[in-house]
């Protein structure tokens, strides 16, 4: 992997997620390239990865070996998709969530680069066969799907499509280690991929224990926040359960699966997100952290600094 070291990584779409990759990348020591569409859009990402990089040295908490100078130096921004993929190995797409867009861009980034050249997408939700349909050759593509925002939280999902090369998911794997990321392969694509579908089986029966008046959004909040986070920050719910009974899974199952069971079949549909329920969840959030700009700023910062430890 230390051959990869030094090399350029094009990343396209200079948005949230686009700047927070070129972060990860640089406190790795790659070379970032960074391209928008709207004209001033990368340049004006630089500048803004600049007050970070610099903010982050001052608190002691910038990733990587390297300075914040060190780091800058590697950065540049590109306004032309040619100039901006010359010398490119790896390239992280980071436009909108939006899949007529982005098979645009693999289209057009396909046409530029050379046929070793990896392509990958921060897709949240968009799943590879349709993504990668207009690509050539799509034994190249890649999901490397980061969690927000990925300089703080380090999985990142590698997803195939059904013709990826393996070769090509251990050069995303061992990029990604190698930045400090935490890679996890997905051996086949699915819909929501593997951290979406938990996060919305947990979004799902949260929602709809505060929409049967059966606890507040306040307090199922700290069920996760107080309880089974600290945990699952730690070990996964698997390990959970081989851990929770004294002789390991098999005990764990004779113990607990008709319970699991039980409790299970008890779930409701899939909520509305919509009408009544919305309006009262979103009032009742809304008074513990209000909508305006400011106080949610503030609540991401504090959230980075948590996740920063
Ligand atoms: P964003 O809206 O902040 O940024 C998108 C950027 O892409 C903008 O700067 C825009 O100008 C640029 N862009 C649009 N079309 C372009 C094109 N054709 N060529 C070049 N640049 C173009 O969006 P974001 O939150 O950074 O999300 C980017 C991707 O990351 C999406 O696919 C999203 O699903 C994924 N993602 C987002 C999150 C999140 O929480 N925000 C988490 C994981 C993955």
């Amino acid at each position: 992997m230390s051959s990869l070291k030094g090399k350029i990584i094009t990343v396209v779409g200079s948005g949230l997620i686009g700047r927070s990759w070129a972060m990860v990348f640089l406190s790795g020591g790659y070379m970032v390239k960074i391209y928008d569409n709207k004209p001033g859009q990368a340049s004006g990402a630089i500048t803004e990865i600049r007050k970070q990089i610099e903010e982050l040295q001052q608190a002691n908490m910038l990733r990587g070996n390297l300075t914040a100078a060190e780091q800058l130096s590697l950065l540049s921004s590109h306004d032309d998709l040619q100039q901006a993929l010359e010398g490119a190995f790896f390239v992280q797409e980071c436009v909108f969530e939006d899949l007529e867009a982005k098979q645009t861009v693999f289209h057009e980034v396909e046409n530029l680069v050379t046929e070793s050249v990896i392509l990958s997408s921060s897709t949240s939700c968009l799943m590879p066969s349709n993504m990668f349909s207009r690509v050539q050759n799509r034994t190249r593509c890649i999901i490397s799907h980061p969690v927000n925002p990925p300089y703080y939280v380090r999985l990142v999902e590698l997803v195939p499509h059904p013709e990826t090369l393996p070769a090509v998911m251990d050069v995303a794997y061992s990029l990604m280690t190698d930045v400090g990321q935490a890679p996890v392969r997905l051996r086949k694509e699915i819909d929501g991929f593997a951290l979406n579908r938990v996060q919305y089986a947990i979004i799902a029966e949260s929602w709809r224990l505060v929409q049967d008046g059966v606890i507040s959004v306040k307090d199922i909040d700290l069920v996760m926040s107080e309880g089974l986070g600290m945990r699952y920050a730690f070990i996964g719910p698997i390990e959970t359960m081989h851990l929770n009974a004294p002789e390991g899974m098999v005990d764990y199952l004779q113990r607990y699966s008709q319970g699991m069971k039980r409790v299970l079949n008890t779930f409701g549909p899939v909520p509305d997100f919509s009408g009544e329920p919305a309006a009262r969840i979103i009032k009742e959030i809304c008074e513990l952290i209000p909508a305006e700009q400011e106080h949610l700023t503030a609540r991401r910062e504090r959230r980075d600094q948590l996740l920063m430890g």
